[in-house]
């Protein structure tokens, strides 16, 4: 895939390799391109040998490099890419009932938000490097139940 030979790139650059693990759990991270959970990865790579530790300590790796995101969410945590994603804002939606998490992408919201963020630079003094917004409700399905 092409996102994960850039990230080979980066990862050299800073003094990893890409291990066949490390390519294995890019590879599903990328390709499903949602959140997954470290459990819900390994599942998924259980055929090709990976064990559970593994997956943890490269979920850590991968985020600590900023290759992924992490979002945390009632104590679990959910794997995402972050380097290459073209989201400019992300917005997380959880559903209360059905737990359901999924992005809120809308360009005009994005946006919107974006000028509220250069407020809040130019109110505090401060750069904004990252932002997470969780908003939590019921989802659509659930409403129409
Ligand atoms: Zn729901
Ligand atoms: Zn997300």
């Amino acid at each position: 895939m092409e996102n994960i030979s850039s990230i080979e790139k980066v990862l050299k650059e800073k003094g990893y390799k890409l291990t066949k693990q490390r390519s294995d759990i890019l590879s599903v991270i990328y390709k499903e391109n949602t959140h997954l959970s470290a459990e819900e990865i390994y599942a998924r790579l259980k055929k090709n040998n990976i064990g559970l530790a593994t997956v943890y300590r490269t979920l850590n790796l991968l985020t600590d490099l900023n290759i992924l995101k992490e979002v945390k969410i009632n104590e679990m945590s959910y794997y995402e890419p972050k380097m290459f994603s073209k989201k400019s804002l992300h917005i997380h939606f959880k559903c209360d009932k059905c737990n359901t998490i999924f992005d809120i992408d809308s360009d005009s919201i994005a946006v919107k938000y974006l000028k509220i963020n250069r407020l809040i630079e130019k109110e505090n003094n401060v750069i904004v490097n990252d932002v997470d917004i969780l908003l939590n409700g019921i989802c659509e399905k659930c409403r129409n139940k």
